[in-house]
């Protein structure tokens, strides 16, 4: 027998959020009014990817000039990936770019550029998971898909005070929401309980006497709103340490391209100590001997990874204290370095450094451009 995990009505619940979204429902430039036209599955597809670990208020920027530079799935699929992550750079998890580009050359060899309507033709496509399958079915082609994201997690744990911690409470709380979900429409359903999960039910301080469904919320009955969703106990992330290599000249710095394989692979760079190959970074500069050519600024930059975080030195070279300056001077280190380039520093913008490093550049660069 089907388990109810509602205290109260769901037909109810479903009909509340429903009629709540109809007024309130966030204006967001991948989406179309509730009740109207279904939107371009392609802008469903590249939002959802843009804001999986990422806040809509960084995705929108990214979004827009994404569909301005490339209109279809046609134009991404033809773009170089080099490019893609460029322009994918500050959003960081790059794989997310990376299998963006690979889906869509595949969508245009094998279904003519159009996205498929059904979640299961979807969850075929290289890089889509469950999650994207369901939001593109239900959002953009009206198929009935149950969507659970960050906000309809912690929604449906406190209209249920479910007590499992997550990950393991997934299961419950995919059947809640597919007991809830309706038929019709399933993709403005699942917006409009994504809607109530970002401003209403927030993490801290949900603000229970706006929201439509508190009369059928166990949580808000218990007065304990905050305890859910019940997180795992906390393990504590391993620090990694890595150095990077500051080279600079007439105004430019140099540069490299990072493996095609890896983390942040085949994205432009500093040259580092190879960190992301090993436990930690060896330290050593492209041309190692000369210590004393090389200034070391420790613990510069801190970044977390999902598994790790990163503490950072940055090295900086000074060609004119080299005291081997035959065998270490800056042209025998650019030939060291794979990828090479020189950068100007003016337009180091535009050189679409994944996070780590531009936050190395910028603690260089401040106060001086
Ligand atoms: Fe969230 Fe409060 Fe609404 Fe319950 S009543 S769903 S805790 S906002």
């Amino acid at each position: 027998m089907a388990v109810d995990y509602f205290t109260g009505d769901s037909d109810i619940i479903t009909t509340n959020i429903s009629e709540h979204y109809v007024d309130k429902a966030r204006k967001l430039p991948w989406r179309i009014a509730p009740g109207g036209h279904l939107p371009d599955p392609y802008h469903i597809w590249l939002s959802e990817v843009m804001l999986q670990q990422t806040t809509v208020a960084t995705v929108t920027g990214y979004f827009e000039k994404f569909i301005n530079r490339w209109p279809t799935v046609g134009d991404l699929a033809a773009e170089k990936e080099s490019e893609l992550l460029a322009a994918w750079a500050g959003l960081g998890y790059y794989a997310r770019a990376r299998n963006l580009h690979r889906c869509a050359g595949y969508v245009v060899d094998n279904h003519g550029g159009i996205l498929p309507h059904k979640e299961s033709e979807l969850l075929k496509l290289p890089g889509i998971g469950s999650y994207t399958a369901a939001a593109i079915a239900a959002i953009a082609f009206g198929e009935r898909a149950v969507i659970v994201d960050a906000n309809i997690e912690r929604l449906i744990t406190r209209l249920c005070r479910i007590e499992t911690p997550l990950p393991a409470a997934k299961a419950a709380i995919r059947a809640a929401m597919d007991q809830l979900t309706p038929a019709q429409r399933a993709g403005d359903f699942a917006q409009a309980c994504m809607d109530i999960g970002a401003t209403i039910c927030t993490a801290r301080q949900p603000k229970c006497d706006l929201c439509p469904v508190a009369d059928h919320c166990a949580a808000f009955a218990a007065d304990d709103m905050e305890r859910y969703p019940v997180k795992p106990a906390k393990k504590a992330k391993p620090v990694r340490k890595a150095r990077f290599f500051w080279i600079e000249r007439d105004g430019a710095l140099l540069l490299t391209v990072r493996p095609q394989q890896g983390m942040l692979a085949a994205m432009r760079a500093l040259p580092d100590d190879d960190w992301a190959a090993a436990q930690d970074g060896d330290g050593r500069p492209p041309k190692a001997g000369d210590n004393g050519s090389w200034t070391i600024f420790d613990n510069i930059v801190q970044h977390s990874f999902t598994h790790f975080s990163l503490e950072v030195d940055l090295a900086v070279y000074h060609p004119e204290k080299s005291a081997t300056n035959i065998g270490e001077n800056i042209a025998t280190i650019e030939n060291e370095i794979a990828n090479a380039c020189w950068w100007p520093l003016a337009e180091i913008a535009d050189a679409g450094l994944p996070t780590l490093y531009a936050k190395a550049v910028k603690w260089k660069l401040r106060g001086r451009i």
